[in-house]
Parts: structure tokens; C-alpha cells; sequence
């Protein structure tokens, strides 16, 4: 068996998703990632969405979830965080690509003439563009993962589909393998299970020139062997291909479930590579269990209150809500979370009793501004641990200057224009002689928002400088709105709110803390991004530390 393998060979994943969405497909794409990570692979992973929007940056989160945001600012799906939480590695621009973006290009090519003449078509054109995406960077990995978005049978899906049709008829199959997540329902009342609707959607595949070489099935129960038997003889696969995708409750046990099922073995067999040879490492394997084992048997439990706007899509809060339990993990602490709604709950105190720490996530726009205001003061005057995220922070401030500072209509001019602009627009801040300030060409990445990773200096002997143990951190950012602490920086101090992070110009706040207060930090970027099961985000990491501590001293 020759299973040297060179990386300009790169080995290509497809994974398609049958029967219905939310399956959990860039979960499976991220733990196989990290299977063949841990038996020595570099993989890479690509996430194509079939929508026309660009990216998610304007929609809804109630649609897709979060918009997950990436060290060079690319705006993309949650599924992408899932890449970077089980394999520890960053993902950008070139890790994501929607059909908005296919149609633009081709479009902006077409008005420039540089089809010159020809008729512009689904294929070889957009097909072309896709493939252009997907083996752009191929020769750099040993395996590349693809995750399709959608179903199998998407209207949108047609030409994504021919374009990895395509590549595997270019690669072949020793360099390509197709993976398909299906669903395989119970039925309750005669505890069978159903394989007819994994059955079609393989049809679906077949009928776009697709045979699946793996199935993976979701199933809430053990999935059992006449029901793999059955899926290998219809589908035309052995039956070691067939792989059970159970339920789990504890996500970070899923890599280990599916190597447990023979997923990543079945993957090298089928690139030819011995799984002996390249046997998953030991400190790999190890470090997983030891995570596993301290959030299936935590020794402490604590309660959080996320007051937010949408939190009846949790998923729009996936990592925050993830970072939560990285750091539970570590602190063997259970995170117990309970979602306020800041728009519709009436009593915000009664709401937050019992709350051992309180955190104002990211959001946009004026609804339940005014219950999160209060949901902040309660937690500074009552010593609860609070953590402010980018909203947050900029809402920290605002009541800080409003009820000690004595300005009343402080207020960022995201929501009034009619007020003392506390947090405004970069271009509504003014410098001392009265010119507008612009950010420089470096600082900002076009647009209106500032998207991606900055640096950011700490002050010394700060919380923030224990908590990160360093005094230079770069975080992700993505919002429109800033201090205005030329304006007000001078009496957000004078009101205790300590301005302890700035950019390493010193134009622009990115941390506040509170000295007067157990633990009271707001921070202008989304630390829950750079959070990972591994290695929780130090922020995370000390607010459930500090909280956890007490309750193991009691
Ligand atoms: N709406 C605020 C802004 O644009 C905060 C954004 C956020 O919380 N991500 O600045």
C-alpha cells in the first residue's frame, strides 16, 4: 500500500447533506477534520453556501444562526466556527464561498468583456468558478474538506453539485471521496428504523451523478445492523461505510464517537492509506478525553444570564455559547445558561435573580436597549461578575456615564441622534480642533464596519493584563460604532469605568473595567470567537474561574 503522501496531492472531501437541514453536517466536517489532524494530516476545511447574499453579514440571525467572523474579517456561517473549535485552526476568506459571490465575480468578468463574446453558462462557467475555489490552495493540505450547504435536492444546490461531479471525474476516486449525512427517523411505535428517506436522497445524488463512497446517519438511537445492512444494499456501499451519526448532547464528544465508529479509518482506507500506519496520536486522543471527562462529570455547576435579543436561537449565540462551556471544561463547572430576553422580559431584576454572572452579548439596533442598561447596572451595584461584548461594552459605558456620571441622555447614536453621543461613528467624532476624524487606510478593511482581528494594548497592572498575561492582544471585531473618548474618556474614568485597552495608537478604547467591582470587564470585539475546547479564551476562562472558585471554597 503506497501511503506517502504529497501535499501537492491533496486529497478532496465532499460532504453533502440528505433528507433535511440542521443535521449537523459542518459538525462532521470539523470533527473528521480533526480525526485526520490527529493522525498527523495537515486538512483544510471549505464551507460553499448556495444563497445569493454575499456573505451572511446582513442577514437575520434568526436564519442562519451567528455570523461567525474570522482573523481577516470574512463575515461567513457558525459553520465555520465549528472548523476552527476542533481543529484549531483560523479560517478566512478562502475557506468561504457563497453563490453570491460566485455570480458577482462572474458578472463584474462578464461586464469587463473577459468572456470575450461567449455565452456566459451555469457550466463550464460557474461551475468553473467553484472548482477555481475549491483546489485554489489544494496543493497546500494533505485532505480537503468540503462541506455543501443545503440538501440534496436544493434548487440552488444544482450547479455546486456539478462542479465536485466535475472533480471527481477529474481527480478520480483515489483523490476524491464523497461523504453523505443523512437522517434515519424511528419510529416510535414499532421502535423501527426508517430508511426509506435516506434511500432517496441518495437517489437525489445519483440523479445529479453522484454515488456516495460513505453514509453518515443521524439517528437518535444506536443504529442498528439490519438498519446499516439495509442502507449498504440500497445505497450500493458496504456496510462498513455505512456510519452511525447518534445524537449528543456533549458536542465534544463527537470526534471521539465517530473515530469510535470507524469514520476516520474508513476514510484512509479509502484513500489508501494504512490508519495503522497513521494512527491517531496518543497526546491527541488524551487531551480529548480529559475534556470530555470534566464536562460529563463536572464538579461545580453555575448559572449565567446572556440578556440578549436573540435568544430564541440559541445558535445566533453559538459561540458565546460554546466559549462558555470551553471554559466550564476546564474549571470541571457546569455553565447552566439561562437566555433573557431583553425585548419582551418585563421585570429585568426579578429576571436576573440568582444570576451569578451576567453578560450583555453582541447586537445591533435599539430593541431592549433600555433592559440591558438596567441589566448592567444591576450587576455593578451588585458586585455580580458581568461581561460585556461589543453592545455590551458600548451599553457598560452609557450607564456608567448616565447614572454616576450625571449625563442622562447619554446614549450611542446608533439609537438617537437627539443625545450625548457616548458611542458613536467614527465619522461623527470630532478631534480637538474640530475636524472629523477618519481612520487610516491601514486600520480599517473598506466598508462600514470594522471586521477582523486588531490589536489592542493593555494597561498595566490591569485585570484584563493578569487575566491574558500579556500586555499586547489581538481580538476579532465587528461592529460599526467606538468610544467617543476624546469626548467622554475623561469622565468615563471619573465615573470608576477604567478605559484599560486601547488600540496601539491609543485612539480607540477597547477594553473598560471597573475597579470598585469583583469582576467587571466590557471589551469592544467578540472574544467568544478565539475561544476553543483546547484552550477556553482567557476571558472566559477567569470570569467561570472566578465564579467556580467560590462555590469549591464553600
Ligand atoms: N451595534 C454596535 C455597533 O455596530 C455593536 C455591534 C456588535 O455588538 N457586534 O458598533
Amino acid at each position: 500500500m503506497n501511503d506517502f503522501l504529497y501535499v501537492d496531492e491533496p486529497r478532496y472531501i465532499f460532504i453533502t447533506g440528505g433528507v433535511m437541514s440542521s443535521l449537523g453536517k459542518g459538525l462532521s466536517a470539523a470533527c473528521l477534520g480533526a480525526l485526520l489532524q490527529a493522525r498527523g494530516f495537515s486538512v483544510c476545511i471549505k464551507k460553499l453556501d448556495l444563497y445569493i447574499n454575499i456573505d451572511p453579514g446582513t442577514l437575520s440571525p434568526y436564519q442562519h444562526g451567528e455570523v461567525f467572523v474570522t482573523e481577516d474579517g470574512t463575515e461567513a456561517d457558525l459553520d465555520l466556527g465549528h472548523y476552527e473549535r476542533y481543529t484549531g485552526q483560523n479560517t478566512g476568506k478562502q475557506n468561504y464561498l457563497t453563490a453570491g459571490v460566485v455570480y458577482s465575480n462572474l458578472i463584474q468578468k462578464e461586464r469587463r468583456g473577459e468572456y470575450l463574446g461567449v455565452t456566459v453558462q451555469v457550466i463550464p462557467h460557474v461551475t468553473d468558478e467553484i472548482k477555481r475555489f475549491i483546489t485554489q490552495d489544494g496543493g497546500l493540505f494533505d485532505f480537503v474538506i468540503i462541506e455543501l450547504g443545503g440538501t440534496v435536492g436544493d434548487i440552488e444546490g444544482g450547479p455546486f453539485l456539478e462542479a465536485v461531479r466535475q472533480l471527481r471525474n477529474e481527480f478520480g476516486q483515489p483523490q476524491t471521496m464523497f461523504v453523505h449525512l443523512t437522517y434515519v427517523p424511528n419510529m416510535r411505535a414499532t421502535n423501527e428504523q426508517k430508511t426509506k428517506p435516506t434511500q432517496h436522497s441518495v437517489k437525489d445524488l445519483l440523479h445529479a451523478g453522484i454515488q456516495p463512497d460513505l453514509i453518515l446517519c443521524r439517528t437518535e438511537l444506536t443504529l442498528q445492523e439490519s438498519t446499516k445492512r439495509k442502507i449498504s444494499l440500497f445505497c450500493n456501499i458496504p456496510p462498513d461505510d455505512v456510519i452511525a451519526a447518534q445524537d449528543e448532547t456533549n458536542l465534544y464528544k463527537l470526534p471521539l464517537n465517530y473515530s469510535k465508529e470507524g469514520l476516520d479509518e474508513r476514510v484512509c482506507l479509502h484513500f489508501g492509506l494504512s490508519h495503522k500506519r497513521h494512527k491517531i496520536s496518543e497526546d491527541w486522543l488524551q487531551k480529548w478525553q480529559v475534556l470530555n471527562a470534566s464536562l460529563e462529570r463536572p464538579l461545580a455547576e453555575v448559572n449565567v444570564v446572556i440578556v440578549g435579543k436573540y435568544v430564541e436561537m440559541e445558535d445566533s449565540y453559538k459561540s458565546l455559547k460554546e466559549a462558555l462551556v470551553h471554559a466550564g471544561g476546564k474549571h470541571k463547572t457546569k455553565v447552566n445558561i439561562k437566555w433573557c430576553n431583553a425585548e419582551t422580559t418585563v421585570d429585568i431584576v426579578e429576571a436576573l435573580k440568582g444570576a451569578e454572572a451576567i453578560i450583555v452579548p453582541g447586537g445591533f439596533g435599539n430593541r431592549g436597549i433600555e433592559n440591558k442598561i438596567n441589566a448592567i447596572r444591576y450587576a455593578r451595584e451588585n458586585n455580580v461578575p458581568f461581561l460585556g461584548i461589543c453592545l455590551g461594552m458600548q451599553l457598560a459605558i452609557v450607564e456608567a456615564m448616565r447614572n454616576i456620571g450625571g449625563i442622562e441622555d447619554a446614549n450611542s447614536t446608533e439609537f438617537t441622534r437627539d443625545c450625548s453621543p457616548v458611542i458613536c461613528l467614527m465619522s461623527e467624532w470630532n478631534d480637538d480642533g474640530g475636524n472629523t476624524v477618519v481612520r487610516s487606510e491601514e486600520s480599517d478593511i473598506g466598508g462600514t464596519m470594522r471586521l477582523g482581528a486588531y490589536k489592542c494594548q493593555l494597561l498595566e497592572g490591569s485585570l484584563v493584563e493578569d487575566v491574558y498575561g500579556v500586555s499586547i492582544i489581538s481580538e476579532r471585531h465587528r461592529h460599526r460604532y467606538e468610544f467617543n473618548s476624546r469626548r467622554f474618556g475623561e469622565k468615563l474614568e471619573q465615573t470608576g469605568t477604567f478605559m484599560v485597552g486601547k488600540s496601539p495608537d491609543g485612539s480607540l478604547v477597547e477594553i473598560v473595567e471597573r475597579r470598585d467591582h469583583t469582576w467587571f470587564v466590557g471589551v469592544q470585539f467578540h472574544p467568544e470567537f478565539k475561544s476553543k475546547p483546547l484552550s477556553p479564551h482567557p476571558l472566559f476562562d477567569s470570569l467561570i474561574g472566578k465564579i467556580a472558585k467560590k462555590q469549591f471554597l464553600l
